[in-house]
């Protein structure tokens, strides 16, 4: 088996093992809320080691192409996300422009089509500490490329599937608690987290909630 496959294997098992362990240990929904961060430290690790193995990468302070692609998040991303938000100002006009964003980006496969992030203010990202695994794992060999709006980034291989693990790795430990794990869209998530004040604990219950909460009525 060679070096990469072992790694990836290992990483994603340690993942899961301290990700359940955890969970276990700590039965209560905030602290599976919080426990995003776990994740979210482990994908940095992976990008700081691809660093650390001498890849380049093109990411500039300020760019932020890849805000405008759709990403996937754990519903335990969401939830810490708007707990973020619920205590800064300006919520109510937060609220609206993740509607409005929603609301304008029904049916949009296209990605030359889609608008920034309405979580990007002033060119920089305004849960930078708190920005999802999709976000924190699109590292880019290749600026360039990235303006040809695909649907992804260039990336270095090796930490893709090691960021990749780590996500696999989360995945599999909130299943084992029987908690709903499925991806869903960034915005529209939050915006249900933000929203719907019985949203934490219906999924804590084992509700997917994000499943059907995504659009607005036309
Ligand atoms: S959450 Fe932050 S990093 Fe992710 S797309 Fe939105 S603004 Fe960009």
């Amino acid at each position: 088996m060679g070096r990469l496959r072992t790694e990836v294997m290992e990483l994603e098992a340690r993942v899961e093992k301290e990700t359940a362990r955890q969970l276990r240990e700590n039965r209560n929904r905030v602290f599976a809320i919080r426990l995003a961060e776990h994740a979210q430290k482990e994908v940095d690790a992976v990008v700081a080691q691809a660093g650390d193995r001498g890849v380049r990468f093109d990411c500039k302070k300020g760019c932020a192409i890849c805000c405008r692609l759709e990403v996937q998040v754990f519903p335990q991303e969401s939830f810490r996300i708007a707990r973020t938000l619920r205590g800064q100002p300006g919520l109510e006009s937060l609220v609206t422009a993740l509607a409005e964003h929603v609301q304008r980006h029904r049916g949009i496969t296209d990605t030359r089509q889609r608008g920034f992030c309405p979580l990007l203010v002033d060119g920089s990202c305004s849960i930078y500490e708190q920005r999802p695994l999709a976000c924190r794992k699109m590292v880019s060999l290749d600026v360039e490329r990235c303006k040809q709006m695909g649907e992804s980034v260039p990336s270095d291989p090796e930490m893709a599937f090691k960021a990749d693990a780590v996500v696999s790795g989360t995945r599999k430990a909130y299943a084992r608690l029987k908690l709903p794990i499925e991806n869903h869209e960034l915005i529209a998530s939050v915006l249900l987290a933000l929203t719907d004040p019985t949203a934490e604990e219906r999924w804590w219950n084992g509700e997917d909630v994000f499943k059907t909460s995504a659009l607005p009525p036309s």
